[in-house]
């Protein structure tokens, strides 16, 4: 059987890696450390946790702990590593890191079939099956690569997103619908402001905690992708000329133009989650939900991402991959982890483990997986492939990915509970009609 090369041991090709020579297929895993280092890495470590060591929630209450349960159903080696080396940590999964990395880097090393080289990649190999996971700090000359392949205008080196909610939290009745001056079908969600509202959303959002920017991502802040915060904080009509501007978005429900407005723009195709337009931020998680919450409207909304300004590599994977990890116009090259559009550490590895298993697939001649969109893996997969690619940016495992229930649950518990458990069982059934038994 050919050999496939993965080139990056993190959370996603460390998954990869293994879920390929779990399939009786030879592997070369190349990692640059500790030749050649990232500026967010300490360790010489496969899979290593570069910031915090939690894996996020682990119940079946949240996406990402539905999309934990998933993995280990499908023999996850970053999952089963963390759930032996899981610390105390409430309903969250957090772990020794020195265990959780020690562990994946030596089973990978013990693996008779992987074959690891400590080397830097600078150029995309042209032959054979690949599986690129160099993540979001990928090195210069590489990166440099993948976006001669890309095109320029589809590969990112920062992400500078806007907050994401979930359209089933939004406060309808505050809110209308429509574009400025009534041009196109309207599109936008907009939350209007008073005066008075919006006044004291000035004051709290320029008062606000900002997360501290690392180092390497100082020269982040460029014209034309500057946070909300920073643009406030130019003077308080800034934003009532930028994206807060009232202008041709007259309000039906009094027939009067407010005096600023936010707008959201849809942000999936199943219409289920929006964006704040123009509202990337650098504020704290808990302090963007503190003072976004302050629009009207948004009072209780759910967020499935925060905004983020970070040094982060990846790719246009609406225009570019297809949902089996594989670049569209070179089947046997394929992308996983950070660099594919997914966001974190779980998200990262669940990313690997399609790719992985794709490609052994391909290597062994077989048909390639497309996952359930039911399933957490499987939503993952068709959001970054499906998005608009306009306005594409990086995305967690959320419940609002999901397709609707067949019928309408209002209690929202029960609402995730009933996803959850689709999403399982659509697993379970993936696994029966492949004949795959791997995992519990
Ligand atoms: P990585 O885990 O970074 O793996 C990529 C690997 O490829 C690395 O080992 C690297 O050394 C290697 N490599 C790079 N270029 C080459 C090359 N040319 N040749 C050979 N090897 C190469 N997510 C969370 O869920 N929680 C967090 O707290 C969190 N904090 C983060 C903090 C920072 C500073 C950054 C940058 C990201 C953070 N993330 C966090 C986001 C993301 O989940 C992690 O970055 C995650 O590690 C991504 O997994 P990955 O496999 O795509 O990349």
């Amino acid at each position: 059987v050919e050999q496939v090369t993965v080139i990056g041991a993190g959370l996603a090709g460390s998954e990869a890696a293994w879920q390929i020579a779990q399939r009786g297929v030879p592997v070369k895993l190349y990692e640059m450390r500790p030749v050649v280092k990232t500026p967010a890495h300490h360790t010489n470590q496969f899979a290593e946790l570069v910031c915090s060591n939690s894996l996020r929630a682990n119940g079946l209450t949240n996406a990402v702990g539905v999309l934990k349960e998933e993995m280990r159903m499908m023999d996850s080696l970053v999952i089963g590593s963390a759930d032996r080396h899981a610390v105390p940590a409430g309903g969250a999964l957090a772990v020794d890191r020195d265990g959780f990395s020690g562990e994946i880097t030596r089973m990978l090393h013990e693996h008779p079939l992987v074959e690891v080289v400590n080397e830097e990649i600078q150029e995309i190999p042209t032959e054979g099956i690949v599986v690129i996971a160099t993540g979001p700090l990928t090195s210069p000359a590489l990166s440099a690569q993948i976006k001669e392949l890309m095109g320029e205008e589809y590969f990112y080196f920062y992400d500078a997103a806007a907050p994401i909610v979930e359209k089933d939290s939004i406060d309808m009745s505050k809110v209308y619908l429509a574009s400025r001056y009534d041009k196109g079908e309207a599109a936008y969600l907009n939350c209007p402001m008073n005066e008075e509202e919006f006044n004291r959303f000035y004051d709290a959002l320029i008062s606000a905690e900002v997360a501290e920017l690392k180092e390497f991502e100082k020269e982040i802040y460029f014209e034309g992708c500057m946070p909300i915060e920073v643009m406030m904080k130019r003077g308080k009509q800034t934003a009532l000329f930028g994206p807060m501007k009232p202008v041709g978005l007259v309000n039906p429900h009094t027939g009067e133009l407010p005096y600023a407005v936010v707008q959201l723009r849809q942000d999936n195709a199943a219409g289920t989650l929006y964006n704040l337009v123009g509202f990337q931020t650098h504020l704290k998680w808990g302090e963007q939900k503190r003072v976004f919450q302050m629009i009207p409207g948004l009072e209780n909304a759910e967020f499935v991402r925060y905004g983020v300004m970070h040094r982060n590599t990846f790719i246009n994977s609406p225009k570019l991959l297809e949902p089996t990890y594989q670049f569209k116009s070179r089947p046997n090259l394929f992308f996983a982890g950070q660099m594919t559009g997914v966001e974190g550490y779980v998200e990262s590895a669940a990313s690997g483990l399609i790719a992985g298993m794709n490609a052994a697939n391909l290597a062994l001649g077989q048909d390639l997986f497309v996952l359930p969109k039911e399933s957490t893996l499987g939503s993952m997969a068709h959001y970054i492939t499906t998005a608009d690619f306009k306005h594409f940016q990086p995305m967690n495992a959320n419940f609002g990915l999901l397709p609707s229930l067949e019928r309408k649950i209002r209690n929202k518990k029960e609402k995730n509970e009933a996803l959850a458990n689709r999403a399982l069982e659509s697993i379970q059934h993936f696994k029966e009609e492949k004949g795959l038994s791997t995992g519990k």
